[in-house]
């Protein structure tokens, strides 16, 4: 609505002169005169000692003690990277990115400088980088490049205590490295206090503890459960913006939707609060959220004014923001699951852990005491809370990961030193479609397709898509797909008051009833031929800023095609021969419509019922064969991204895979329900 962006704009103008103000005082002396504030700058002659004398060092301090953005800077002017760089690991992209950017700063250097960043599909350094913030998912994919990580005098695993799939490889694999160089120095930095148990793993490599500063925190919880947990935390905003001390609030939101719409909810009831209310600065933090936004929530709140921060659970412990005295917790994060019986990897809102709700209460106690609102009962707090949230490794499908490892000659996956190994089911379920893929042969050895695939920073189905586009003499289209659905589900919009002519602009790229994964095909190259327009994208409701984001991995992935030695070749007429290439990757993700207008995946052992997303150009359409990029779990089973194939394929693209019988067009009435395939 044209009211909501009245605000919006307003705290842009103000934010800009704020940051104009704020450049005059604080220059690089402000910046450096700051750093001898944080809790850690007491420590650093003892943390260099340490360092010095043991070569892996567990550290342990307080959220916002200075971790992250000061023991790099402390290695640089210790002379650590005169031997190598500094890599410092962080679980987000979004923490590698503003970390990077803070520290560029203090350090007075332009960002991709001295100081650096990688993630996926963004490489932002140079020769000059010295100090490198990257994702753990990027150093894992360095490791496959230079195995003894030989540029690096220092690695710093960050936020160990988030344990992603890929902190827990590079523990492993770390632990293996420092044992041949001795010349290496790690460093494992977590925010809770479960350090013994990297001491452990570690060899009981010592502790050094980082004392916090953490004030009294005051914790309130909801009387009875809240059924609308959203409507409660802004109502409560308003409560402490209305009757509360000045201090700012931070809300931990489950993503991006769930944030867009209590911004759109909070500004406007606000402007119905009229100007008897002091100003709320509204500030979204989530995952996807454009860089120059980002900034905006470390800006200092004016004066009479209060801040509010939406946040997902990066701000729990991997961002840091001054001034907030409020917390907001509703206790849900969104999370990821896997059952490896099915195969269905989800992602859902998920009550968080003991451990999440006292970190996200502790964000308000950090300069001076703070208040926590729980949107939950003490009940719900003792008795229905896990002490802990488990591993990812636990809760994820692990194709991907373990590509990564046959690549870099780890065989015996069972031998991998993990911290908490992942379920045994879970390896043999990757292990399966790493060979139904042909990535690996009969005795799990990394083939020759296996080797082209893990060398795209991709999903092992999407990798073979593009193994497999060359056979079809389609790469060119096939890498445009790629980056595409790379990009998310963010290349649309819909304003509310133009749906009709946003639905309009999208059925054009549906004509023919091509399938998702062509229309985003036709999106793309109809982009491009229009020389990469703006008002192209704004005429038909796609979204630049995601446009440009496919554009960027698409060039990635056309360079890896020519490392991997597949030409770029285009066959845009011939739509078989791309969904034939789109099937060779997704063959495992392939279902079958039923009676009743719902979907059994075809694979019986794990069959699924699901259904096509009303999002898609086939909702209506329901073919009788299809695959799909994801099933998601909303409301249903819904599988996204689909295509119509012809049942023969999987036969000619997967015999090893599929049966005759599998495929063949019985419908579900002449199956008898004790049938079932081993
Ligand atoms: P830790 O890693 O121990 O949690 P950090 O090094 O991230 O601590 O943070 C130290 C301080 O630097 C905090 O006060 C935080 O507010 C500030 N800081 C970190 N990143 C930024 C940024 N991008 N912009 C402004 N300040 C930042
Ligand atoms: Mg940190």
């Amino acid at each position: 609505s044209k009211g909501g962006e009245f605000p919006k704009t307003r705290m842009m103008i103000r934010s800009r002169s704020r940051s104009r103000r704020k450049k005059g005082c604080s220059s690089k002396a402000k910046l450096h005169e700051d750093r001898k504030y944080l809790p850690i700058y007491k420590y650093r002659a003892d943390l260099l000692k340490a360092i010095e004398k043991f070569q892996v060092l567990i550290i342990v301090g307080e959220t916002g003690s200075g971790k992250t953005t000061q023991i790099p800077q402390y290695l640089h002017e210790a002379g650590y990277t005169k031997r190598g760089k500094v890599g410092c690991t962080q679980p987000r992209r979004v923490a590698a990115m503003s970390v990077a950017a803070r520290v560029s700063q203090e350090m007075g250097v332009k960002l991709g400088h001295e100081v650096g960043y990688a993630i996926r599909f963004e490489d932002c350094t140079s020769e000059k980088t010295v100090l490198k913030y990257m994702t753990d998912g990027m150093l894992l994919r360095e490791l496959l490049a230079e195995p003894d990580l030989s540029s690096y005098s220092v690695l710093m695993v960050d936020e160990a205590h988030e344990r992603t799939v890929s902190t827990d490889i590079l523990f492993g694999l770390l632990k293996d490295i420092a044992r041949f160089r001795k010349d290496i120095n790690l460093i494992i930095s977590s925010a809770t206090l479960d350090a013994e148990k990297f001491s452990d793993f570690f060899d009981s490599a010592p502790i050094f503890r980082i004392p916090g500063s953490r004030y009294p925190v005051e914790i309130h919880y909801t009387k009875a459960p809240e059924a609308n947990y959203l409507d409660a935390a802004i109502i409560t905003v308003l409560q402490i913006h209305v009757k509360e001390p000045p201090g700012d609030i931070l809300v931990f939101l489950t993503g991006q939707e769930e944030i867009e719409m209590a911004e759109e909810t909070l500004n406007r009831r606000i402007r119905s609060l009229g100007s008897k209310v002091a100003e709320l600065i509204i500030c979204p933090v989530y995952a996807n959220l454009p860089s120059e936004i980002q900034a905006r929530i470390f800006e200092p709140t004016p004066q009479g004014a209060r801040k509010v921060v939406l946040a997902t659970n990066i701000a729990e412990t991997s961002l840091t923001i001054d001034g907030i005295k409020y917390v907001i917790d509703p206790g849900f994060c969104k999370m990821k699951s896997y059952v490896p019986r099915t195969g269905m990897e989800s992602l859902l809102v998920t009550p968080i852990s003991k451990a999440s709700a006292n970190q996200r209460a502790g964000r308000s106690g950090r300069t001076g005491p703070g208040k926590c609102f729980r949107l939950y009962t003490a009940y719900t707090y003792h008795t229905e809370l896990d002490a802990n949230t488990p591993p990812e490794i636990q809760r994820t499908n692990l194709a991907s990961v373990i590509l990564s490892l046959k690549s870099l000659g780890i065989d015996d996956l069972l031998k991998f030193d993990f911290m908490d190994p992942p379920s045994s089911e879970a390896l043999l379920k990757a292990l399966e479609l790493l060979f139904a893929l042909g990535a690996l042969n009969k005795h799990g050895e990394l083939t020759k397709v296996g080797r082209q695939m893990a060398e795209f920073p991709l999903d092992p189905m999407l990798s073979k898509m593009i193994v497999a586009s060359a056979k079809y003499k389609c790469s060119d289209e096939i890498i445009s797909i790629a980056a595409m659905l790379s990009v998310g589900n963010s290349i649309f919009y819909h304003p509310k008051h133009k749906q009709i002519h946003a639905d309009n602009a999208r059925k054009n790229f549906h004509i023919g009833n091509v399938g998702d994964h062509i229309a985003l095909m036709k999106v793309y190259n109809s982009w491009k031929e229009t020389n990469y327009s703006t008002q192209w994208c704004s005429e038909n409701y796609v979204q630049v800023r995601s446009m440009k984001r496919a554009r960027d991995i698409r060039e990635q992935l056309e360079s890896r095609l020519e490392r991997v030695g597949i030409e770029l070749t285009s066959n845009s007429n011939d739509l078989e021969a791309i969904k034939k290439a789109i099937t060779s990757g997704f063959f495992p993700h392939s279902a079958r419509l039923q009676k009743d207008g719902s979907y059994r995946t075809v694979k019986s052992r794990n069959t699924q019922t699901a259904y096509i997303h009303p999002s898609s150009g086939l909702a209506e359409v329901r073919p009788r064969w299809v695959v799909y990029d994801q099933l998601v779990l909303t409301s249903k089973e819904y599988m996204r991204q689909v295509t119509e194939l012809k049942p023969e394929w999987l036969l000619e693209i997967a015999s090893h895979y599929y049966q005759k019988k599998d495929v063949e067009d019985l419908g579900p009435k002449k199956m008898p329900t004790w049938f079932s395939y081993k």
